[in-house]
């Protein structure tokens, strides 16, 4: 691979802690590639006291875009000069584009959890969602199905039960919905996935290396649900496995994943990037 760096390429990049382990760089620079533009994408490890002069640092290096993971999503909010309005009503921006100066936050795992859906021929709007865990991604998930026009329902484990009372009760403020939280427990499971067409895992339970956790129960899985775990490793959880030999629809996480990456590369380039090819580069890693 040649590498055709000059004084006009573009740079994007990413900013976290930890980054190492971050897939965006290949698969950014993969699709840059393909599509012949004269972008590079680069890691930067940004500890959360230098949030503030990263930033700052992008509008003064003239960086065109820049990806934000953990554990930065929440407090570079305010450090935006604009935000997408449904980054706002999350609270949180994984993306940022440059434009002269002007850093405007979107929140691209929420647009990107729904594309994945909607490319799968899964439209959420006026179904019932039961969705586990209400973590960071959790809330991004929620808040996109809400205004998808979903009803859903958060789960969350009764030592954090106040995370899900908290954001069923934002969503619910924010859309005029009555959104339930509920213990996560194995009757309240079973209640609510009677009334549900589709099961969204946003617990870190069944990540790798713990590959052979579930958080939900294999015998209340039914052929009629669709199951989307937002975990992409491994790529076919057990959570998944399970579903499918349900009979169940599945969507894996790794979807989830490429779709946020390609709507950034919309947002930087203003040119669709190949999103097969995306995805084989992430699964090169997993
Ligand atoms: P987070 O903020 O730490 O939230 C983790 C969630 O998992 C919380 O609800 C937590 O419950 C729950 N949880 C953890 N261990 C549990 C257990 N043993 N039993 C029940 N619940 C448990 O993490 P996050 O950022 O939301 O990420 C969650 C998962 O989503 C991770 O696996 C991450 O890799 C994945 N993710 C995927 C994408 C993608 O593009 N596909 C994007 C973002 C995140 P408590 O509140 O009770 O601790």
């Amino acid at each position: 691979m040649t590498l055709n760096i000059s004084g006009h390429t573009v740079v994007c990049g990413i900013i976290g802690d930890p980054i190492e382990h971050t897939m965006s760089p290949a698969i950014h620079n993969a699709a840059f590639q393909a599509m012949g533009l004269d972008y590079v994408y680069v890691s930067f490890g940004v500890k959360g006291e230098g949030l503030k002069q990263a930033i700052e640092g992008m509008r003064a290096l003239g960086m065109r875009g820049m990806s934000v993971t953990i554990p930065h999503k929440v407090a570079a909010l305010p450090m935006m000069d604009k935000l997408d309005p449904l980054a706002e009503k999350i609270g949180a921006v994984n993306t940022v584009v440059n434009d002269n100066g002007v850093l405007t936050g979107y929140n691209t795992d929420a647009t990107g959890f729904l594309q994945a859906m909607l490319e799968k021929g899964v439209e959420p709007a006026g179904k019932n969602v039961t969705i586990v865990g209400a973590g960071g991604a959790s809330r991004a998930v929620s808040f996109i199905l809400a205004d998808r026009g979903a009803n859903p329902v958060i789960l969350n484990r009764i030592e954090e039960i106040d995370w899900a009372i908290n954001l069923a009760g934002r969503i619910s403020e924010t859309f005029g919905k009555n959104v339930e939280a509920l213990e996560l427990n194995r009757d309240n499971l079973a209640r609510a996935l009677e009334n549900t067409e589709i099961l969204v895992n946003a617990t870190s339970v069944g990540m790798s290396p713990n590959v052979d956790n579930t958080p939900v129960p294999a015998d209340l899985l039914r052929a009629d649900l669709t199951v989307y775990d937002i975990i992409y490793n491994p790529v076919k959880t057990k959570l998944l496995q399970d579903a499918e030999a349900a009979g169940a629809s599945i969507i894996s996480g790794v979807d989830m994943l490429v779709w946020q990456g390609v709507q950034a590369f919309e947002k930087w380039t203003g040119q669709k990037p190949p999103a097969e090819l995306m995805k084989a580069e992430v699964l090169k890693y997993l």
